[in-house]
């Protein structure tokens, strides 16, 4: 019997778990596996290689907005995109007192404790930060051109609303503020690190406060769309032996960039 049957009914167990994902939807974790959970349906069954961006509509039916969706994520930026200053997303970042750094199967993942305080503010609504990730190479690209890796801060409202903030990350010689989560990534999937605080959150940000935004989706299944995006126009310094070792565990882990269908980038400043 063929185990890749597309739109197969799922056993309870994994309905239970996608929604559980739609509580708790994240950029990145698409689906993933319960602890507890033995059934081998629950494991993530979407990838970046033979079950790639190409086939995710394909593989669920949960995951048809990946193809028929007209607001989806990543995109290319357009470097000379409208000026909006009064646009500007408040980012209002502390330090969080520890992160659990889980390897999702498709991503390194740093959740963060309820209630760290940490959050952003996107036309006058606060969006809690729950979590941060990575990509390599980098999903968003700026005139056509990516960077090494990129960084996702996931938040989400008190209505439950998504918005991410994207951190481009280069590659540069020299120390780099996401050693410390990068250098223990977990290598077995589903396996966790706890690195203990306090971690600095503001210093994984570019000293330039200039940022793109726009309207698009979560970057993996099921590409909900309505996630409120906001890219730093600046990147960011990662080791070149971070994310050689973060290749060695997802040897790449972005989506192609999908068209704008009309939609406007804006460029908003300090
Ligand atoms: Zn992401």
């Amino acid at each position: 019997m063929p185990t890749k049957t597309p739109f197969r009914s799922r056993p309870i167990a994994a309905v239970l778990a996608a929604v559980a994902v739609l509580v708790i939807p994240a950029c990145g974790s698409g689906e993933r596996r319960m602890p507890s959970d033995p059934s081998p349906h629950a494991a993530p069954h979407w990838d970046y290689e033979a079950e790639g961006p190409d086939q995710w509509a394909d593989l669920d039916r949960d995951f048809l907005t990946c193809k028929s969706g007209h607001q989806q994520s990543p995109v290319d930026l357009p470097g000379h995109a409208r000026l909006e200053p009064h646009e500007h997303t408040t980012v209002d970042y502390h330090s969080t007192p520890t992160v659990t750094l889980r390897n999702t199967g498709h991503t390194v993942q740093a959740n963060l404790p309820a209630g760290n305080g940490n959050r952003i503010v996107v036309d006058g609504v606060p969006f809690e930060l729950t979590q941060f990730h990575f990509h390599l190479p980098s999903e968003h690209t700026v005139d056509g051109a990516g960077t090494t890796m990129e960084a996702h801060f996931v938040h989400k409202s008190a209505a439950g609303e998504v918005a991410v903030l994207g951190v481009l990350l280069q590659a540069s010689p020299g120390p780099s503020v996401f050693t410390p989560i990068l250098s223990v990534a977990p290598r077995a999937m589903d396996a966790e690190t706890v690195v203990p605080g306090p971690i600095d959150l503001r210093s994984m940000l570019p000293g330039a406060t200039d940022q793109f935004r726009y309207q698009g989706s979560l970057t993996t299944p099921p590409c909900s769309e309505g996630v409120s995006w906001t890219v730093l126009g600046s990147p960011v310094a990662v080791a070149p032996a971070d994310a050689d070792r973060y290749r060695t565990l997802f040897a790449h882990s972005n989506r192609p960039t999908q068209p704008l269908y009309g939609r406007v980038v804006t460029l908003a400043g300090g």
